[in-house]
């Protein structure tokens, strides 16, 4: 019989070295972690044989078998799934394939000590290192006729051959139990771990001792089947690792049955952090769909909105046919109905969690309230009800406020909700553009998530306010009730200045008319001397940036310069131009005005070089 000595990819080898070598004191989850496969390999078939159904003739009923040989500290637990072939053998435990254990890689980078990951990513088959020095698997693919035999010590390398000693379909996974590990060939440790972690399987397990009888180890019922009172919290959260491949505590979980004009049942969890790849393109989300029990796909992208991609769990339906193919998923009604329903249904129950608990719910928002978001304008259903949940950072707000909120403290005279977006909210609430908000006590909004720019155009009001860019058109601040009274005299003052304003204006109009858009006196401005706003019915400037970032827009609105005519250098440019006329200096003036504006936009300059030249002569001028 041939057998072949392969090598493990570096970074298995990396994983197995920590693993076999890792203090983690919680190694009893080895049994979790093959048991969890055994039953996804059982899944997988069920699957399968919904369109071959010769697959599992012979052996119908899946199941999942320990046995015990106590006097050689030999463990192995068996299943009659799907099985491998050679191909899957090397694929499947000589290379690192799945995102978990990717992740776990990727943290690792760097530290010394793994332990802690070990528990936080769980690190899939190879996790029966712990407690062994050797593994065998031997295995049979569903439909084919040989048998495969993989064994390793887990140093480095691997064996594989053909083999006669196969089950007759499935896998057996033999675990020869290190000396130090021999509390795992003790029956009542066995059951025990089952019980914690795997009662939930809906895969009957069974535990053989030596010669003795087997005997049952779980309920084997699909847990989402039985009713919430006889489920323990427990219960729930070994689920929720099961199915969501995940360690933590989940932050909330939804239990529930649909009944009406169509069934199902759902078992929903939503993690209580964040997932590293959650903006990743390829994110799907984490809900298993199944018909009767039966498990059909883990990757039905039309069974969850987009935004709702945190979710994990399982939807169960008595009424989509159990030989639904893959394809007929795609634009099925029901399946709609469904996503529809369970939206709603996980929006309410978000919307419950925010009234009662507004503080867990502002952590959960700091986690996905970007993905949340996405919905205001790709669900019409749950438009309102998002738009109700979010929550923005503002100028005036401690932490962050509701739009119910931020109506409630708008000014008298006031009647938009005001919002400046941008990438980092720190930053843009220092934009000169805010200035005359902040003089008048009006709150803006600071939207710095890039999804804001997309729903806020989907978007235009909320109950009856519009929303309104403050780098957008005019201020209309000149409606909005006066904070301080001396703002009127402060205006009678700068009365007399005005007509060289007026003149300053038109010059840089003309100067630098092939720049901007049009040049204005600004409302809006009270320290700075100059800003960049978007002409009414333009694209806002962040939007802007960011489809050019991402390449979806190659052209740029000219920008509307602002002035601030209060401001000390815009006076005395003006009186300039009232005593002498206009002249080359006024002109680089002119320039720099609009260079220091791009500035305070955080915008590169277009020609720095005439920037370094106009200052140095102004300068220079002023130093003479
Ligand atoms: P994961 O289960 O997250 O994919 P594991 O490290 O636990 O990662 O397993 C790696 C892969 O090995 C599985 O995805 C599966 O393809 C294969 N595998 C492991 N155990 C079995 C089994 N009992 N039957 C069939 N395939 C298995
Ligand atoms: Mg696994």
């Amino acid at each position: 019989m041939s057998e072949e000595k392969l090598s493990f990819q570096a970074e298995v080898s990396r994983l197995l070295d920590i693993v076999a070598h890792s203090l983690y004191s919680n190694k009893e989850i080895f049994l979790r972690e093959l048991i969890s496969n055994a039953s996804d390999a059982c899944d997988r078939l069920r699957y399968a044989a919904l369109t071959q159904p010769e697959l599992i003739a012979d052996d119908p009923d899946f199941k999942i078998e320990l046995s015990l040989s106590k006097d050689a500290k030999i463990l192995t637990i068996s299943d009659n799934g799907i099985g491998m072939n050679r191909e899957d053998l090397v694929e499947n435990l000589g290379t690192i394939a799945r995102s978990g254990t990717a992740a776990f890689m990727d943290q690792l980078d760097g530290k010394q000590d793994g332990t802690n990951l070990i528990g936080q990513f769980g690190v899939g088959f190879y996790s029966a290192y712990m407690v062994s020095d050797q593994v065998s698997v031997a295995s049979r693919k569903a439909g084919e006729d040989q048998g495969w035999a993989w064994i390793s010590d887990g140093r480095g390398e691997f064996t594989i051959g053909e083999t006669d000693d196969a089950p007759a379909r499935g896998t057996r996974i033999t675990l020869h139990l290190r000396d130090d590990q021999e509390e795992f060939s003790d029956p009542m440790r066995l059951r025990g771990i089952v019980k914690t972690y795997s009662d939930h399987i809906p895969i009957p397990i069974s535990l053989s001792e030596d010669d003795k009888e087997a005997e049952a180890l779980n309920t084997a019922s699909a847990i989402w089947t039985r009713s919430k009172s006889e489920i323990t919290d427990e219960q729930y959260t070994e689920f929720y690792h099961h199915v969501a491949h995940a360690f933590d505590e989940p932050w909330e979980r939804m239990h529930f049955k649909a009944e009406g004009m169509i069934e199902y049942t759902g078992l929903l969890f939503i993690p209580a952090s964040k997932p590293f790849d959650l903006f990743h393109p390829d994110r799907k989300h984490g809900v298993k769909l199944y018909v009767r029990r039966v498990f059909i796909t883990d990757d039905c992208a039309e069974l969850i909105p987009p935004y709702l991609r945190f979710l994990r769990g399982v939807i169960d339906t008595e009424d989509l046919p159990l030989n639904i193919s893959r394809e007929m998923l795609q634009h099925n009604p029901l399946l709609t109905k469904i996503r529809n329903g369970v939206a709603k249904r996980v929006v309410s129950e978000l919307t419950k969690k925010a009234n009662k608990d507004p503080e867990a719910f502002e952590t959960f928002w700091t986690d996905f309230g970007a993905v949340l978001k996405e919905g205001i304008y790709e669900d019409d259903g749950q438009r309102d009800a998002l738009l109700k949940l979010a929550r923005f950072r503002s100028t005036v707000a401690e932490g962050t406020t509701t739009l119910a909120d931020y109506i409630g403290r708008m000014k008298e005279g006031q009647e938009s909700i005001y919002y400046i977006s941008g990438e980092d909210a720190d930053n843009i609430k220092r934009s000169p553009q805010l200035e005359g908000f902040a003089a008048k006590g009006v709150e803006v909004l600071l939207f710095s998530d890039p999804v804001d720019e997309f729903w806020i155009t989907s978007v235009p009001n909320f109950e009856g306010k519009s929303f309104k860019s403050v780098t957008r058109g005019g201020a209309d601040l000149g409606k909005i009730g006066a904070e301080d009274k001396s703002e009127k005299d402060e205006k009678d003052e700068s009365d007399n200045g005005d007509t060289n304003v007026d003149s300053l204006i038109a010059f840089v109009k003309l100067a630098l008319k092939d720049e901007v858009k049009d040049v204005r006196a600004s409302e809006r401005l009270t320290e700075s001397a100059v800003c960049l706003v978007a002409d009414e019915g333009d694209i806002d400037i962040n939007l802007e940036r960011i489809l050019k970032q991402h390449k979806q827009l190659d052209t740029s609105a000219k920008r509307v310069l602002e002035i601030n005519p209060k401001h000390s250098l815009v006076v005395a440019l003006a009186k300039r131009i009232g005593k002498d006329g206009v002249g080359d200096e006024l002109e680089d003036a002119a320039g720099l005005l609009l260079d220091q504006a791009r500035i305070l936009e955080g915008e590169s300059l277009p020609d720095p070089v005439a920037f370094a030249r106009r200052l140095s002569t102004l300068v220079e001028k002023g130093l003479a």
